[in-house]
């Protein structure tokens, strides 16, 4: 067992580095694929071994191997905490949702990691990302839909009025819309709730109340939080 919690974690820490790198190329508006990754600082093309998640910002101690700039701790932790979570996916997630789950935790992390970077998300990621994952759970869409599809239709009425009005970013309603379909009207409320507890707990904190703030992150994170209470909810009453 320790030994698929070790390729697990590798797993995971492998996709945080890929996902951090998209929406950091995302931010600079280069391609995914060329150029090479490269320092910040002195433009120099990472070799093979500093791009080791992890691994790479250890053996470098923090700073460019090229020119001994500071290398941001943000990738980092990004890697670690999908390692660690892929591991506690594992633990407590039950076979059939792994999957699903990890996939869904590295999806909301990446729309947010481009939204907290550029306060916009790739439609494509959003779009085929969110539409792949609701493939994989089109019985409980499926279910949803039957249970409060009027509801569900005006409140995405309304969504889409505030878009047209600018008083809300499309991103948010598309993101919105997939909780309605995945946790149903319900827990959506509750997500929409959290997640404007978490923005104004957030807001307070910076005390910046005249730029545009991202709403994708708290948006991500409180639908990650009802998600993982509904599955251990589950667990817990089996
Ligand atoms: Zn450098």
């Amino acid at each position: 067992m320790i030994y698929i919690f070790f390729l697990l974690f590798i797993l995971g820490t492998c996709l945080g580095s890929f996902i951090s790198c998209v929406a950091y190329r995302y931010k600079l508006g280069i391609s995914i694929i060329y150029p090479r990754s490269f320092c910040d600082n002195c433009s120099q093309t990472l070799q093979h071994w500093q791009l080791i998640p992890i691994i790479g910002f250890i053996l470098q101690k923090g700073k460019c191997h090229f020119c001994k700039q500071k290398i941001p701790l943000s990738s980092t932790v990004i890697e670690l905490a999908i390692g660690v979570i892929f591991i506690f996916n594992t633990i407590i997630i039950a076979n059939t949702n792994l999957i699903f789950t990890s996939l869904l935790v590295v999806w909301l992390t990446l729309i947010s990691l481009e939204d907290y970077y550029t306060l916009s998300v790739d439609s494509i990621t959003l779009e085929y990302g969110g539409l792949i994952l609701l493939i994989f759970r089109f019985h409980t869409v499926i279910t949803n839909l039957k249970a409060n599809f009027l509801i569900i239709i005006l409140f995405i009425i309304i969504l889409i009025s505030c878009n047209l009005l600018n008083k809300f970013g499309t991103a948010d309603t598309i993101l919105i819309v997939f909780s309605f379909l995945l946790l149903g009207f319900y827990n959506t409320l509750v997500v929409i709730l959290l997640s404007c507890i978490l923005g104004i707990i957030s807001y307070l904190i910076k005390r910046d109340f005249s730029a545009s703030h991202p709403f994708i992150p708290y948006l991500s994170l409180s639908i990650l939080i009802i998600f993982y209470a509904i599955n251990i909810f589950k667990i817990l009453i089996i």
